[in-house]
């Protein structure tokens, strides 16, 4: 302290200073650094907005990022939304609806409970929020700053959920948004933090993307198996080295707690350890564990001793304080040594029988009967101890992308043009939600009929196809129907249209009786509809006898049931396929179909003609180039996922050109050895 020093003697002499004032700090200011302390780098804040999200009970959750985050941060959910009423405090310090008496922390599910995010956020970011509830026709978009809203919430469109945008993060923190913008990392810091949540939360589709960014860079699909979800974030490079491990203790008087996860193998050889750590379902960190199995990894498999973990540990919830650290980074938990020193033992456990037997996977291509489709199938064998440890993939089987391994897509490359606006168009995305929320749609009609056409579907199931169909991943297309698909070391060609009509008519079996309704306020007139489809149907226009319609509708066989249901779910599979837009396509040879037609005019007037003809007819062409584009984002964002959940390739597939294998790249190499 300044006058407690004593110096040499050749010090000037210290003066004692009065004791300085002491006075109240306005609200503001400790609200910018209670918040600071709160937002510490744009990727706290996207934790924060994400966990809101998940609260929320999302099932879909998409980030957009400007900047590293400090341009943009927008955080869009399919939650529960926000009312209407609670708007004016939603960004108030200390406002919940998490959390009402301190008890209640002891027993919280919920990651947040402090009520301090939103409001942190507005006092050092330009803050928007838009949310729809539950059975509202329209949306509310209101922005706040330090704590308040700027004006009233202004009625707006909006798409189930919330959608949170901060803008200009630090915009008053000069010197944070200095140090900030020297640093490159806090984009790989919000892919890094979205990657966690995504394998955990296996229920939930993350997407993240940078503002103007044609593709995202990270996109999940739900899928019901962890492992499946760890391979489709971190390749499978990682996923093949994984094994699973699990313990538990239900001792009260040493410790209660169950514990799951994967861990990496001899295999796995990496410059830092990768610890993807959930307690009771948050994001968290616990150095002690981290250490203690950094232990057991160096002692031994000390040439692979920076694993990759994944561990979902589960506590009575009162035995974990989530209240220690103001990010709520790290818990802690009631006794912790002993669960520490459990899961250590069983990591070593584990880890010495995987050394002991190796596992290693190879695959076996066997060509089908029709010689068009090479079926792959997946056979470990274990090898006796002194086989080779490295599973090095040959060169002649590597691949540049697969389906769970989205980086390096060739599908990028293929993308000439910016498709910013289409990735916002607010009906793909409700369309790719809603089709994310039927996922897990397992209620099928309990109608006989609908049974045996499901079962017929399911036993006629080609498994090579399967196995094509879930595990591929989309190149783009090839031309108006066919798309390139990439599985494993082959290339297909598989006809969308067809894929979609038999994905659509097992969707429909699927999920007979189950559709919602759609409750249209003046009701259709469905007769003279129908009069109008056939009549436009009909060739002969003339003919417009009731007889005839009639008989046309009548082609469903209305006495047989199963034949009926077969019948109308075929016709709405027809319908609802993916055929090419009525427009020719604009990319290739379409084009000329927008030149202006050359008009006849007197020979004189011969160069005024040419340019005309050069001219093009810019509306139609930017219809037909928007609908090409979207069909083709649904194929990729659409079609192809719903494909690898629910799609059952009928045998006749392989041989009816709907799949056709291109190319293999073990023949091409074949092929330039004899070169
Ligand atoms: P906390 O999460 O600690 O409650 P926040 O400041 O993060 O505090 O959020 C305040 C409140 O706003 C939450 O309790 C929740 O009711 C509501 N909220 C925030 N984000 C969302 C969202 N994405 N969807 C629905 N409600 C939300
Ligand atoms: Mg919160």
């Amino acid at each position: 302290m300044e006058f407690e020093t004593h110096c040499d003697t050749e010090a000037e002499a210290v003066v004692p200073k009065e004791p300085p004032k002491i006075y109240r700090l306005e609200e503001s200011v400790v609200n910018r650094i209670a918040a600071g302390e709160v937002i510490q780098r744009p990727v706290s804040a996207v934790k924060e907005l994400v966990e809101n999200s998940l609260d929320a009970h999302s099932s879909s959750i998409n980030v957009v990022v400007k900047d590293g985050g400090l341009k943009l941060i927008q955080v869009s959910d399919d939650g529960h939304g926000i009312r209407y009423d609670d708007l004016a405090i939603l960004c108030e310090r200390h406002t919940t609806s998490k959390l009402s008496t301190f008890e209640d922390l002891q027993s919280i599910k919920s990651m947040g409970f402090r009520g301090e995010a939103l409001a942190s956020m507005t006092y050092v970011a330009h803050v928007t929020v838009s949310t729809i509830t539950k059975g509202q026709l329209h949306g509310y978009r209101v922005s706040y700053r330090d704590g308040v809203m700027e004006h009233e919430p202004k009625p707006c469109a909006a798409v189930k959920g919330t959608q949170i945008m901060v803008e200009n993060l630090f915009y008053n923190m000069t010197a944070r948004r200095k140090t900030l913008q020297n640093s490159a990392n806090d984009f790989s810091n919000i892919e890094d933090l979205l990657k966690r949540f995504s394998i955990h939360h296996t229920n939930v589709n993350f997407s993240l993307r940078k503002h103007g960014a044609s593709g995202a860079d990270l996109h999940t699909v739900g899928t019901s198996s962890r492992l499946d979800a760890i391979r489709s974030v971190y390749g499978v490079s990682v996923a093949r080295t994984l094994i699973k491990i699990e313990t538990s203790d239900n001792n009260p008087s040493s410790s209660v707690f169950k514990m799951n996860g994967f861990i990496s193998d001899s295999n796995y050889v990496a410059k830092k350890i990768t610890m993807v750590l959930f307690i009771n379902d948050r994001l968290v960190e616990c150095t002690a564990l981290k250490r203690a199995i950094e232990i057991v990894y160096a002692a031994t498999l000390p040439k692979a001793s920076k694993p990759f973990i994944y561990m979902s540990i589960i506590l009575p919830p009162e035995h974990v304080d989530v209240n220690v650290h103001p990010t709520k980074r790290e818990v802690s938990l009631l006794n912790q040594e002993v669960i520490i020193a459990k899961i250590q033992s069983v990591v070593e456990s584990k880890l010495r029988n995987s050394n002991e037997a190796q596992t290693f996977q190879e695959q076996v291509v066997e060509p089908s009967p029709s010689g068009n489709i090479g079926i792959i199938k997946d056979s470990s064998f274990s090898s006796s101890p002194s086989g080779s440890k490295s599973q090095k993939v040959p060169v002649h089987k590597m691949v540049r992308t697969d389906s769970l391994d989205p980086a390096g897509r060739l599908h990028h490359y293929l993308q000439a043009k910016p498709r910013g606006p289409l990735e916002n168009n607010p009906s793909l995305t409700a369309v790719r939600s809603s089709v994310r929320q039927r996922r897990n749609q397992k209620e099928t009609a309990d109608l006989t009929s609908i049974q045996e056409l499901i079962n017929e579907i399911d036993c006629n199931c080609h498994s090579g196809l399967l196995d094509v169909v879930r595990h591929c991943s989309y190149i783009g297309m090839a031309d108006d129907v066919l798309a390139l698909l990439q599985h494993d070391t082959h290339l297909y060609v598989a006809n969308v249209v067809n894929l979609s009509k038999e994905l659509m008519y097992q969707q429909v079996l699927r999920r007979f009786a189950h559709f919602n309704a759609i409750q249209l306020s003046d009701p259709a007139p469905l007769s003279e509809l129908i009069m109008l489809a056939l009549k436009e149907e009909d060739l002969d226009p003339e003919c417009n006898e009731n007889d005839d319609l009639i008989e046309k509708i009548t082609e469903v066989d209305w006495e047989d049931e199963k034949r009926c249901f077969q019948v109308i779910s075929a016709a709405l599979g027809n319908f609802y396929a993916m055929h090419p837009p009525m427009l020719p396509n604009p990319s290739g040879d379409g084009l000329q179909y927008y030149k202006k037609r050359k008009p006849i005019r007197n020979p004189e007037d011969i160069e005024d003609d040419v340019t005309i003809e050069d001219e093009m007819e810019h509306e139609l062409l930017s219809e037909a180039e928007t609908a090409w584009a979207q069909r083709e984002w649904s194929i990729q964002h659409v079609l192809i996922p719903s494909m690898r959940l629910f799609f059952k390739p009928p045998a006749s597939m392989a041989t009816n050109g709907t799949f056709v294998q291109v190319a293999s790249l073990e023949k091409l190499y074949k092929i330039f050895e004899r070169c």
